[in-house]
């Protein structure tokens, strides 16, 4: 087997047993990056010193006799929106091109507390706005399994980078299912905590209420592992809670999984219907109880996201005034001038246009009939998960309704881009944690099979999909 091949445990057994050491593991990924990453364009940013500096410290501390946890010296990609002090964190626009983070963002302070090495920054959709990493001012990132095709997004760099065996793992963070769509594309375990489960200070924020930092792992057990790492209360975002996550204990023959019928509507390929459908039989097979059951505000929550997520953005990205930080065009007749020349030209088209969006809902004689709204319905999309969840332990279904489509096929059509949200913007509007892993594939193209579950559930879906991961074959 190839140093690349590894998962988090077994580079961990490799590195415990000093098969390799933790310069070598690095290396190979490093070679692996220099090899693929022109054609899949999944880093923007490789610390090629800072790696292997990373490397050297922790092959010295463990011949110096220090114990090592899981993920000491395994090789991760963290997506460009997170902070890693001293790198570039772009947010892949080029209003932040040449910032440099001041500090790091929890979740990398607690990788880098278990001593992981940081191979460099992915790409996404620029400040994470798209289903596609078609948005990255620096250019789309191309799906491993057809580079003809987009690796999903907007964490689709992270996903792309583990799919590519370009690193053992990745973080990702999904506000709409930007972690589960693309691992769903490239054929890897993605997981969306419980909102509050996962710290977002260094986060770059899009949509508050709906951001969530995620794993990217080629295995359930990864993504355990992983999130165990990265989860808990952090007193620097007032969001985060005191870890709630409850031990998971159940039998497969015990346990109710419901469908939601309307997640198999028309819209959804019916490729993926196939593979899904085999995917819950197979649960059946193994003595689960599935059970049909509706969300009946399911439909109207697509639109009630491109109100609120929007509103939000628009609110968050007034930080971007050529002021502060970040690109700046200096020349104005006033103020006024430099702001708009300035977010003119650093921001690229989504981004404006969700600014433009959600400014106008917010704006006093829309906000009653949009964004006031839209959170009504949220509360209605959350009665309906609560109703579910009375009867069933875990709910089954797609995470995208169409296969990874042609780069260039939808960029033109924001509101067909939109549409691709469909089974994962609903998890976020109620905080839910929900895992997305793979299922079969049409032709070479991976299919994702979504898993969602009760608040603070993660380790009962983690293991609902594990259970499926071991019967999975081909
Ligand atoms: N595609 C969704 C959007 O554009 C979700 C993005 C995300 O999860 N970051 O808002």
């Amino acid at each position: 087997m190839k140093l690349t091949d590894l998962t988090i445990s077994q580079a961990h057994e490799g590195l415990k047993k000093k098969e390799f050491s933790a310069l070598e593991l690095c290396r190979a990924y490093l070679d692996k990056i220099k090899e693929k990453n022109r054609e899949i364009f999944a880093f923007l940013t490789v610390n090629e010193e800072l790696a292997l500096s990373q490397a050297k410290k922790i092959d010295n501390s463990i011949s110096g006799g220090k114990k090592i946890s899981v993920l000491t010296g395994i090789p991760v990609a963290i997506k460009d929106n997170m902070l890693v002090e001293g790198v570039k964190c772009t947010a892949a626009s080029k209003m932040l091109e040449h910032f440099i983070d001041p500090y790091d963002a929890t979740v990398v302070k607690k990788l880098k507390d278990e001593d992981c090495v940081i191979l460099g920054k992915t790409n996404l959709d620029e400040f994470a706005m798209g289903s596609s990493t078609e948005n990255s001012a620096f250019g789309p990132t191309r799906n491993p399994h057809d580079l003809t095709r987009v690796p999903g997004g907007t964490s689709g760099g992270s996903a792309a980078a583990v799919a590519a065996d370009m690193a053992v793992y990745a973080l990702g963070s999904d506000t709409g299912g930007s972690v589960r769509q693309p691992a769903s594309f490239c054929g890897v375990v993605g997981l969306k905590p419980t909102y509050g489960a996962v710290s977002r200070y260094g986060l770059i924020a899009f949509a508050s209420s709906l951001d969530q930092i995620g794993p990217i792992t080629k295995t359930v057990e990864d993504c355990k592992t992983v999130f165990d790492a990265i989860s808990g209360k952090d007193e620097l975002d007032s969001t985060s809670v005191e870890s709630k996550i409850r031990n998971s204990k159940f039998e497969i023959r015990n346990l109710k999984l419901g469908v939601p019928k309307e997640y198999f509507v028309k819209g959804l390929d019916p490729e993926i219907e196939k593979l899904v459908k085999a995917a819950i039989k197979k649960y059946e097979e193994m003595g689960a109880k599935i059970e049909e059951v509706s969300l009946p505000h399911a439909e109207y929550a697509l639109p009630a996201y491109y109100i609120i997520n929007p509103s939000e953005a628009s609110a968050n990205l007034a930080r971007y005034d050529g002021i502060k930080y970040g690109f700046s065009v200096q020349e104005g007749k006033d103020l006024m001038d430099v702001y708009l020349k300035t977010k003119g030209e650093g921001f690229g088209e989504e981004v404006r246009r969700r600014i433009m969006l959600g400014t106008y809902s917010l704006s006093a004689g829309y906000y009653e009939a949009y964004y006031l709204r839209a959170q009504k319905v949220r509360t209605l999309v959350k009665n309906d998960f609560d109703k579910v969840f009375e009867k069933v332990d875990a709910l089954l279904g797609p995470v995208s309704p169409v296969l990874p489509f042609k780069i260039g096929e939808r960029i033109a059509d924001p509101l067909s881009m939109y549409l691709v949200d469909v089974y994962t913007v609903s998890i976020n509007l109620v905080g839910l944690p929900a895992l997305s892993l793979p299922c079969g594939k049409v032709g070479k193209l991976p299919v994702g099979l979504q898993i969602i579950g009760k608040p603070f559930e993660e380790n009962k879906i983690l293991d609902i999909g594990k259970t499926f991961e071991e019967t999975w074959t081909s």
